[in-house]
């Protein structure tokens, strides 16, 4: 069952990924402005390494100690004995609210910074930016996840259907895709959308420090982090850069985004490296 459930996730992210990348064929944003072919193969390899090394450290264990809690009987979700849609639906929405808290922190702390500031190097977006994730950012999240298991005690299903829910909506709220404006400020109330997304990734901090949730757009309502996102164009008639603020550290070098968070680790003051702009948290 447990292998259903593992080759049910692999397709849920390929069809996603195909899928989306169709679709940002037929209506793209213009949030990609250079050539496709480099993106994948860059993204691709540093997915496929994330995959591996995932695979024996975090996903397995997690499982094993999912499993473990299980038999134990650990977690909200037995002491409120939640079983069957609602515990799946509780269960979904409580680690959505962790991977909010997560994300936040990932942009508060500037150790998890090092880390997530790969992610937001990425001066364009498409559905391969979904790829682009240092391995340590997914290796730490892993870990901080495991403690956030252990008190809520999802099943097993509970946690595949939201890993496979993650992968397909982070496809698409990061996917050059344009939709018809109507659906969007209507689906942003619901769902995290690409141009609610978009604006996390800008180099405007009064944007790119806003809009955390991963799922439901909720989180950032309830913890006052939410910001409408703008038009395409800034104020001087420009298209809105994404990207790091003030355009330091890009790269798409696959070997520099992979030292990227180890850059700098004996200077002192984090100012180059640090996460920006906390004014505003
Ligand atoms: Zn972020």
């Amino acid at each position: 069952m447990l292998l259903d459930l593992d080759q049910g996730r692999l397709w849920v992210f390929l069809l996603g990924l195909g899928g989306f990348a169709f679709l940002e064929a037929l209506w793209p944003a213009g949030r990609r402005r250079g050539a496709r072919g480099p993106r994948w193969l860059r993204h691709g390899a540093l997915a496929a390494l994330n995959t591996l090394v995932m695979r024996a450290l975090v996903f397995v264990p997690l499982l094993l100690w999912m499993v473990w809690l299980e038999e134990e009987g650990w977690g909200l979700v037995r002491i409120l004995g939640l079983v069957g849609i609602p515990e799946l639906i509780f269960s979904v929405l409580a680690l959505d609210a962790f991977d909010y808290v997560w994300h936040r922190a990932n942009h508060r702390v500037p150790f998890l910074w090092r880390f997530h500031k790969i992610h937001h190097s990425d001066r364009e977006l498409d559905v391969t930016t979904a790829l682009r994730f240092h391995p340590g950012e997914l290796f730490l999240s892993g870990f901080a996840k495991a403690f956030w298991l252990a008190a809520l005690g999802p099943t097993p299903v509970a946690w595949f259907l939201f890993e496979a829910l993650v992968s397909a909506s982070a496809q698409f709220h990061h996917a050059d895709l344009r939709l018809a404006p109507k659906v969007e400020r209507f689906l942003r109330w619901l769902w995290v959308t690409p141009t609610f997304h978009g604006a996390h990734h800008l180099v405007d901090r009064r944007w790119g420090d806003r809009n955390f949730s991963t799922l439901v757009p909720l989180w950032d309502w309830l913890f006052s982090s939410y910001a409408a996102p703008p038009g395409p164009l800034d104020e001087r008639g420009e298209p809105r850069a994404f990207g790091l603020p003030e355009g330091r550290g890009h790269t798409d070098r696959p070997l520099a985004l992979l030292l990227g968070p180890f850059r700098g680790l004996n200077q002192r003051g984090m100012r180059h490296v640090g996460p920006l702009h906390r004014s505003r948290e």
